[in-house]
């Protein structure tokens, strides 16, 4: 007989997990009380970027794993996934940054009208067709979805051997921890004009961040990280403030045409949490959550630390 595993969260990390541990033999039921299209890994930009998150070993090693997986996704038809040059820019230069360690070549670059940076080529991921892709791979793998809001986890943890906890930043409310916080990030999706170079790139700022992120079929313009805000509503006065900036960035914008504004919340916390907890009447819940701006670039090696933990479960 196979174990019996309950996810909560349909999320890109409930998703990864969950197809990991199909592929391991487990069977999997996954709730969610949204699912593609209208979770926050929906939102997000989205691309591989390994700074961000703590703790930075584990993070590392999670980005890894994660990168071979997409390097695989890349010759995979209709999964979303290409490789493309990335510059991670500053306001002036700087030694270039630890995870530059991790890539096979990258290269210095200036870029007008001042700012200073390093291009390489990462995994980049269409959300739209990377999404439904991970969803159908599920149910096609015999994973089951039960579109619901779960109140507590004790409650699926009384019907399954196992509950891994992906909820993303409803984390806190469900298991009760005040390490949580919503990192509120705000974009604008918008056409592709012509001209745009296929790069994307990517400002960094504490609250601020700018990034042009061209896609199959569109462009991400964002961004913003206000922590601690829960508010879903785009606010036209930072979507004026980000398409200003990204204009000052790539001057071929002023020929696109904004499409959409969303806001996602990301799952700020201290440090991802990762770990296996054992209840008190002996039954087992994974908690995998917390992955703040990088979830999509942590979600496959955290989905084989997940399986890991749940063959060595009792
Ligand atoms: C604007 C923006 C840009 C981003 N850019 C990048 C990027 O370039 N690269 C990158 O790696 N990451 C990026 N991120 C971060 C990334 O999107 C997140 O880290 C990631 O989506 C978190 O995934 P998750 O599956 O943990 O959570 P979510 O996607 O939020 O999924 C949580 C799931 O849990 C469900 N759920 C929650 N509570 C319950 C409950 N009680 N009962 C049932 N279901 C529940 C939700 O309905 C949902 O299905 C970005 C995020 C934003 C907002």
């Amino acid at each position: 007989m196979k174990k019996q595993v309950a996810i909560i969260g349909g999320g890109v990390s409930g998703l990864a997990s969950g197809l990991k541990l199909l592929e391991a033999g487990f069977a999997v039921t996954l709730f969610a009380r949204e699912l593609p299209p209208n979770t926050t890994s929906d939102v997000a930009a989205a691309f591989w970027y390994p700074d961000g998150a703590e703790p930075a070993a584990r993070v590392r090693q999670w980005a890894m794993v994660s990168r071979a997986e997409f390097l695989r996704l890349t010759a995979v038809p209709h999964s979303g996934v290409s490789l493309k040059p990335a510059i991670d820019l500053f306001a002036k230069p700087i030694a270039p940054p630890d995870w530059l360690d991790m890539m096979e070549a990258w290269e210095a670059v200036s870029y007008p009208p001042n700012l200073y940076g390093y291009r390489t080529i990462v995994p980049a991921i269409d959300t739209p067709t990377y999404m439904p892709y991970l969803l159908n791979q599920f149910q096609s793998k015999g994973g089951q979805i039960v579109q619901r809001q779960v109140a507590n986890l004790a409650e699926l943890a009384a019907q399954f051997a196992l509950v891994v906890n992906c909820t993303g930043v409803w984390a806190g409310e469900l298991v009760g921890d005040t390490a949580v916080t919503p990192i509120r990030g705000q974009i604008i999706r918008a056409s592709k004009p012509a001209g745009l170079p296929d790069e994307i790139v990517h400002l960094d700022a504490e609250v601020y961040s700018t990034y042009i992120v061209p896609r199959r079929s569109d462009v991400i313009l964002g961004g913003s990280k206000h922590r601690g805000s829960w508010e879903l509503t785009p606010d036209p006065e930072l979507a004026e403030d980000i398409w200003r900036r990204c204009l000052a960035l790539q001057p071929a914008l002023k020929d696109a045409e904004i499409l959409e504004h969303r806001v996602g919340l990301r799952p700020g916390r201290t440090e991802v949490r990762l770990e296996l907890e054992t209840l008190a009447n002996g039954k087992a819940i994974i908690h995998n959550y917390g992955h703040g701006s990088i979830g999509h670039t942590l979600a496959w090696g955290c989905a084989a630390e997940v399986v890991a933990l749940a063959k060595n479960s009792r």
